[in-house]
C-alpha cells in the first residue's frame, strides 16, 4: 500500500487517495504483435526478457540474431534461465538495459520525486509547478500519522494552499500574468504537495531503483518500491531478482557521520564566488588547464600524433591563437548543436545553494553529478522578486515559520520527515561536478529566456566563473537567445549559412 495523500479539494470529496503506479508498456518481440495481429492469439509470456536473452546469445552463438530471437521467443522459461545464467551469474549485467518498461505515476510527493529522479538513468516527464495550477492534493504519510501529528500536518496544509492562493490572487492583482503568478506563488508550497510523472527505464536501472528506493528512510519512497516489483516484477522476473537492500545500501552514511562530527565549522574553499539573493555558487574546483586540454584532444584527433606533442603546441599558443583554432573547429556549429566530445575532459565542481524549486529543475540534468545536503534552513528563504515588489514579503517569511513550526514538530530540522513541510522557497546546499560540454547545455536551456528566473539566476552565476575559468573554450556560453546572433554572424563571416 502506497502512502495516503490527502484531496480536501470540494470537486473531487474529502478523503484519502493511494499514491499509484501503473505500468504502462513495456517492449516486446514485434513479431509476437504481428502474431497476435494475424489471429495467433496471445502467448502465455508476452516480456521483453525474450529480447535481452537472444542479445546476450550474440557475443557467443554465430546464428542469425532474428533466429536467436525466434528460439527465445518460442522457449521463454529457457529464455529466463539463460538470463539468470548470463545477466546475473556471468555479470553480462548490460543485457538488462534491452527491456524497458514505462509507468504513469500519480499522487506522488514532491520530496519522494526528488528521491525517484537521483536515478540518472531512466527519463521523466514531470508535471510542471510552473504551468499547472495546483490541485490542493497532498501526501500524509504514515508516518506523520503514527507520531499524532495529522491534525497539525492537514491544518499545516490547508494554510499553505491557502497562501498560496492569497499570493496567486495578489500577484495577479498587481498586474502579473496569472500562470506567472502560479509559478512564483508556488514557493509557498511544501514538499508534501503531490505531482504526476511518466517514467520510463530499463530493466537493469529498475532493478537498482528498486533497491535503492528500499533502502530510503521515507515510507512513502519505500513503498514506491514496493509497487515498481509489483507491476514490473511479474513480467520480467528474470530480469529484476536482485531488489533486496543490503548492508551496503542501508548503512552506506552511518560511519561517516560519526566520523564527519569531528569537523571544524569552516566555510568551503575560496573557489570563485557568485552570490544574490536568489542563490550562491561557488566554484570549488575546475580544470586548471581545461581550454589546454580541450583544444589539445581536439587536434590531437584529427592528426595522427600524441597527446602530449598537443599540449605543448597549445600551451605555447597566445589566447588568440587558442581562439582560433576554437572558432575553426566550431565553425558551422547552430544553437541547437552540442559541443563536440572533446568538451568533456574539461570539468569543475561547484558548491551551489539553491530553493527546492531550482533544485527540482538542476536535478534533472542527468548528464552532472549532484549530491545534497537535506534542506537547510539556516541557509534562508529564497523570496521570487514579484513578491517582493507587490509588498508580500512578510507573507512568505511568515510561510517560513509556519514550516519551522511544524518541522519542530514532526522531530526537527534533521529528521527526514522535516522534508514534507519545507518550502519551494527552502534552500539546501548541493554539489555539482560536470564538464564543459554538459555544461553548455545546460546553459543553452536555463540561460534562455524561457528558463524559470531562479534556474536562469543560478546557470548565469555559474556561466559567468566557467567564462573565467575557459576564456576561450567557454566563450560561447550563453543561453539560446543570447547566443544565437553571436553564432549567426560569426558563420556569416566564415561564409557558412
Ligand atoms: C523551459 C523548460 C521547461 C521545462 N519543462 C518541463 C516540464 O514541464 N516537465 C518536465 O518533466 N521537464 C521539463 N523540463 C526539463 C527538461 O525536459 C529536461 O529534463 C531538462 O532540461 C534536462 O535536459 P536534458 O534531459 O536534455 O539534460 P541531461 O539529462 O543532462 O542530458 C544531457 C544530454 O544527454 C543526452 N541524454 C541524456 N539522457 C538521455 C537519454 N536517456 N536518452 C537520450 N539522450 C539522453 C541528451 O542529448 C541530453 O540533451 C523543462 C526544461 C526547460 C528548459
Amino acid at each position: 500500500m502506497l502512502a495516503a495523500s490527502w484531496r480536501p479539494s470540494g470537486e473531487r470529496g474529502l478523503g484519502y487517495v493511494m499514491a499509484k503506479i501503473v505500468l504502462a508498456g513495456f517492449n516486446i518481440d514485434y513479431e509476437v504483435l504481428q502474431d497476435i495481429r494475424n489471429g495467433g492469439g496471445v502467448p502465455e509470456f508476452v516480456t521483453p526478457e525474450t529480447i535481452s536473452a537472444a542479445y546476450a546469445r550474440i557475443s557467443r552463438d554465430p546464428t542469425d540474431v532474428g533466429e536467436l530471437r525466434r528460439k527465445s521467443r518460442n522457449e521463454v522459461l529457457k529464455a529466463r534461465q539463460s538470463n539468470a545464467a548470463i545477466v546475473f551469474g556471468m555479470g553480462h549485467h548490460s543485457v538488462a538495459e534491452h527491456a524497458v518498461f514505462n509507468f504513469d505515476i500519480t499522487d506522488v510527493s514532491r520530496l519522494a520525486i526528488e528521491a525517484l529522479e537521483s536515478h540518472r538513468l531512466a527519463s521523466y516527464t514531470e508535471k510542471s509547478q510552473r504551468y499547472i495550477k495546483l490541485d490542493e492534493d497532498f501526501v500524509l504519510p504514515a508516518e506523520i500519522e503514527q507520531a499524532g501529528a495529522a491534525d497539525p500536518f492537514r491544518e499545516y496544509m490547508a494554510r499553505s494552499f491557502f497562501r498560496y492562493r492569497k499570493l496567486v490572487d495578489a500577484l495577479t492583482s498587481s498586474g502579473m500574468d496569472e500562470k506567472l503568478a502560479g509559478e512564483d506563488a508556488r514557493y509557498v508550497l511544501p514538499l508534501a504537495v503531490t505531482g504526476q510523472l511518466g517514467m520510463t527505464i530499463n530493466a537493469r536501472s529498475l532493478e537498482h531503483l528498486i533497491k535503492r528506493l528500499a533502502s530510503h528512510p521515507l515510507s512513502e519512497v519505500r513503498e514506491l518500491s514496493t509497487a515498481f516489483l509489483d507491476v514490473a516484477g511479474p513480467v520480467a522476473p528474470s530480469l529484476i531478482r536482485f531488489v533486496e537492500p543490503g548492508h551496503y545500501d542501508l548503512h552506506r552514511y552511518e560511519a561517516a557521520i560519526e566520523a564527519a562530527r569531528a569537523l571544524p565549522t569552516i566555510p568551503a574553499s575560496d573557489g570563485p564566488m557568485e552570490t544574490g539573493p536568489e542563490s550562491t555558487v561557488r566554484m570549488i574546483a575546475c580544470d586548471p588547464e581545461g581550454d589546454v586540454f580541450i583544444l589539445a584532444t581536439l587536434v590531437q584527433g584529427v592528426i595522427n600524433r600524441g597527446l602530449g606533442p598537443a599540449i605543448e603546441w597549445v600551451r605555447g599558443l597566445s589566447t588568440e591563437e587558442r581562439m582560433k583554432v576554437f572558432e575553426s573547429i566550431t565553425a558551422g556549429m547552430s544553437i541547437h548543436d552540442p559541443m563536440p566530445r572533446e568538451f568533456e575532459h574539461a570539468g569543475m565542481t561547484f558548491e551551489i545553494i539553491m530553493s527546492a524549486a531550482a533544485f527540482g529543475q538542476a536535478k534533472r540534468h542527468r548528464m552532472a553529478s549532484i549530491t545534497t545536503q537535506p534542506y537547510d534552513p539556516s541557509l534562508g528563504i529564497t523570496i521570487p522578486k514579484s513578491v517582493y515588489a507587490a509588498s508580500l514579503a512578510n507573507f512568505m517569511i511568515e510561510a517560513f515559520d509556519d514550516a519551522h513550526r511544524m518541522v519542530d514538530l514532526l522531530g526537527g530540522p534533521s529528521s527526514a520527515l522535516a522534508g514534507y513541510a519545507w518550502l519551494n522557497a527552502n534552500r539546501r546546499r548541493c554539489v555539482m561536478t560536470l564538464n564543459l560540454r554538459e555544461f553548455y547545455h545546460m546553459s543553452r536551456l536555463r540561460e534562455d529566456g524561457h528558463a524559470q528566473w531562479d534556474i536562469r539566476d543560478i546557470a548565469s552565476r555559474m556561466s559567468r566563473t566557467v567564462k573565467r575559468a575557459f576564456p576561450v573554450c567557454g566563450s560561447l556560453l550563453g543561453g539560446k537567445d543570447m547566443v544565437r546572433d553571436a553564432i549567426r554572424e560569426r558563420n556569416r563571416k566564415a561564409g557558412i549559412d
